[in-house]
């Protein structure tokens, strides 16, 4: 369990070290402003969509290590998803940090998984669904400020 928990870390250290897709994208399709006052956590994330398929997705800004990791994983994990895939994937990850049991409708996480470590800090689970929270809003063409409080 050490060895699993030791290698998560160095995924996080890792993607935060180097975070993928970190740039402001040019015409996006959608994007939102994502604030996490808790923890000074501050993102944008930007989207384009095609036929329905999320083509790309990227972020900028500036999160701690926990955040960071967490927006440019979801970067890699969303691209090429169908809109209503994006968002069941970001409704499966938000219950498996905040909920004890997963729902029958979850969909895998794959490495995502690395992520629900931080399950046991609340503090936390904020800095790592804030991405999340904004790219359903950039998906919803909602063009604003969302806030985790
Ligand atoms: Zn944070």
């Amino acid at each position: 369990m050490e060895n699993l928990r030791e290698l998560y870390q160095e995924v996080i250290l890792d993607h935060n070290k180097n975070p993928r897709n970190f740039r402001k994208m040019e015409h996006p399709d959608g994007f939102a402003h994502g604030n996490n006052p808790l923890c000074g956590d501050q993102i944008d994330v930007y989207l384009k969509l095609k036929n329905g398929i999320v083509e790309e997705v990227s972020f900028d800004g500036h999160g701690c290590a926990i955040c960071t990791a967490s927006a440019s994983m979801m970067t890699m994990a969303l691209k090429g998803m169908t809109d209503s895939e994006a968002h069941a994937l970001f409704e499966s990850f938000h219950h498996a940090l905040t909920e004890d049991a997963a729902y029958p409708e979850d969909v895998p996480l794959g490495k995502l998984a690395v992520l629900t470590g931080v399950k046991d800090y609340p503090v936390r689970v904020k800095c790592a669904t804030l991405a999340w929270h904004t790219f359903d809003a950039a998906l919803r063409k909602f063009q604003g400020e969302i806030s985790t409080e």
